[in-house]
């Protein structure tokens, strides 16, 4: 079993959080962004920032070869949708791409927009740990948090209508 702390400060312990979140028992902030058959796209519970979206299939594997070719399909072509939903609904102009196939949870993209305030930790892989924690620590406050639930409702309303 895994402890973790939620960006709103409940603390959950779960064997794993993907498939606490894709089955329900954790609600991460402003519930499910968007389902298909075979992934759940959230906004990741630990971060607070815009727009960010966490991608997890609903299917407790670890590894891109685990997918069959159907999820495989279903993969890209829901990133790209969601992608597409970022720039057209919240503006946002680049997004980093990272999933670790040593997660103690499982399979999930991390779909991480890039604003200005995050240069000042640098570019690249190098920038993306201290830009999450200066989120976690510096930016979850009120005001903040009402920024990302309004994305999450602009996200959702796109996803869940124009297609
Ligand atoms: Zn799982």
């Amino acid at each position: 079993m895994k402890n973790i702390t939620l960006a709103d400060g409940r603390k959950i312990t779960v064997h794993c959080l993907s498939c606490a979140i894709v089955e329900g028992t954790v609600q991460p902030n402003g519930g499910t962004i968007y389902e298909t058959k075979f992934f759940h796209a959230h906004q990741d519970v630990a971060y607070p920032i815009r727009g960010l979206v966490i991608l997890a299939s609903k299917r407790h594997i670890k590894c891109l070869d685990e997918l069959t070719e159907e999820e495989l399909n279903d993969y890209i072509h829901t990133l790209h949708l969601i992608r597409k939903a970022q720039r057209k609904v919240l503006g946002i102009e680049q997004v980093y791409y990272f999933y670790n196939e040593d997660t103690t949870h499982h399979f999930h993209t991390w779909m991480v927009p890039r604003y200005d305030w995050m240069y000042q930790f640098g570019r690249s892989i190098e920038s993306v740990r201290p830009v999450l924690l200066h989120a976690r620590r510096k930016r979850n406050y009120k005001d903040e948090i009402e920024k990302i639930i309004e994305a999450i409702h602009a996200l959702k309303n796109y996803l869940n209508t124009s297609n």
